[in-house]
């Protein structure tokens, strides 16, 4: 056998190695994606268990799952008033009515209708009770 004969073969063998390593890393990306997919599905079903459970059960929330609950109100008083913190950074307030926000300026809402006192803003604040006072 002959130089070139040797290495055709060794070429030929090479590129067989190349090309099932190729099909290798493109059958793992393959199933990363899939796996990542189905992560992502997983997590979104439990999140969907969880916030329908949570809905059903907020006022008789058995004890294993209460500290969740507690979780759950916490984080979402804290959202709403970061949420109104923001708002009246824009020169927004709150609609008494719907709750829908709305310009300082602006004497009615512009979703439902209902007349808004211009100082609204300054007579809820003045009630002394804020969010923070709960907090322990
Ligand atoms: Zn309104």
């Amino acid at each position: 056998m002959g130089f070139f004969d040797t290495l055709g073969e060794t070429l030929a063998s090479t590129s067989k190695v190349v090309g099932s390593k190729t099909k290798e890393v493109a059958g793992s990306t393959k199933l990363c994606l899939q796996i990542s997919q189905e992560e992502t599905k997983l997590k979104k079903a439990y999140e969907a268990l969880g916030e329908a459970y949570f809905k059903n059960h907020e006022s008789d929330m058995p004890e294993p799952y209460a500290v969740y609950a507690a979780d759950i109100r916490e984080c979402a008083a804290r959202l709403d008033s970061l949420t109104k913190d923001k708002q009246i950074l824009k020169n927004q307030k709150q609609c008494t009515s719907c709750g829908a926000w709305m310009p300082n300026e602006d004497r009615f809402c512009g979703k439902c209708g209902a007349e808004n006192d211009i100082l609204a803003k300054e007579a809820e604040s003045g009630d002394g009770e804020t969010p923070e006072d709960s907090e322990v």
